[in-house]
C-alpha cells in the first residue's frame, strides 16, 4: 500500500460534538508542515457547511472507489459511508486524519507508527449543545450521543494521548506541542 508516507501521520479522533473539525483547521493553519487529508462521504452535505468540508459522493461512486482500492480506511458511520483516500501529502508535509474511531483502528493496525490523538469534550452537555448546534434533527442527535458513549472507551484505549477540549486555544496549543515532541522524537 502506498501509505510508506516518511511524513508523520497524526489521527485526529474523537465522538462526535467533541470539535474536532474546529481544532484540525486551527492546528493545519497553525503549521505549515501539516497536510490535511479530504475525506470523502455519501452524506449530505448540511446546511452551511463547507463544500470542501468533504468530497460528497453518492453511495456507487464510493463504492466504485472501494473496489477500485482508492482507500487507506472507510467505514459506515450511522448509515452514510466515510472514507480516508490514499493519502498523498506534498513532500516533507505531515499528513492529518479527521476520522472516527473505527477508522483510527484501521489506520493504526496499517501503519503502527501513526500517532493517535483522541479528544474528548470537557461535557456530556458541552457535546450536546454541539451536536444541537449543528441543525441535526434531535433524533440524529441521539444517535450520535449514544455512538459517542460506545467510542470513548475504545479510542482511549488505542489513543497515543487523550485530550479534554476544555478551551479551543488551549487544546491546539498542547496538541502543538505534542506533534513537536513526537517530530523530534521521531528524527532520533
Ligand atoms: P460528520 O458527519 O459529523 O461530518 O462525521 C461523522 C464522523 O465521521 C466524525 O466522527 C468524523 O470525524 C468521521 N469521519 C470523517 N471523515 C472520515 C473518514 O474519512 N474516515 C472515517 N473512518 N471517519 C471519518
Amino acid at each position: 500500500m502506498a501509505f510508506n508516507s516518511r511524513g508523520l501521520v497524526i489521527v485526529v479522533s474523537g465522538p462526535g460534538g467533541v470539535g474536532k473539525s474546529t481544532i484540525v483547521d486551527a492546528l493545519v493553519k497553525r503549521d505549515a508542515n501539516l497536510w490535511l487529508s479530504r475525506s470523502w462521504t455519501t452524506r449530505e452535505q448540511r446546511s452551511g457547511e463547507a463544500p470542501d468540508a468533504y468530497k460528497f459522493v453518492t453511495r456507487e461512486q464510493f463504492e466504485q472507489h472501494i473496489a477500485d482500492g482508492g482507500f487507506l480506511e472507510w467505514t459506515d458511520f450511522l448509515g452514510n459511508l466515510y472514507g480516508t483516500p490514499t493519502p498523498s501529502a506534498p513532500e516533507g508535509k505531515d499528513t492529518v486524519l479527521e476520522i472516527e474511531v473505527d477508522g483510527a483502528q484501521q489506520v493504526k493496525q496499517i501503519n503502527a507508527n501513526a500517532l493517535l490523538l483522541f479528544i474528548l469534550p470537557p461535557s456530556r452537555q458541552e457535546q450536546k449543545s454541539r451536536l444541537h448546534g449543528r441543525g441535526d434533527p434531535a433524533q440524529k442527535v441521539e444517535k450520535r450521543l449514544r455512538k459517542a458513549e460506545d467510542e470513548e472507551p475504545i479510542g482511549k484505549a488505542i489513543a497515543d494521548y487523550v485530550l479534554i477540549n476544555d478551551d479551543l486555544g488551549e487544546t491546539v496549543n498542547e496538541m502543538s506541542r505534542i506533534i513537536d515532541f513526537e517530530r523530534k522524537k521521531r528524527q532520533t
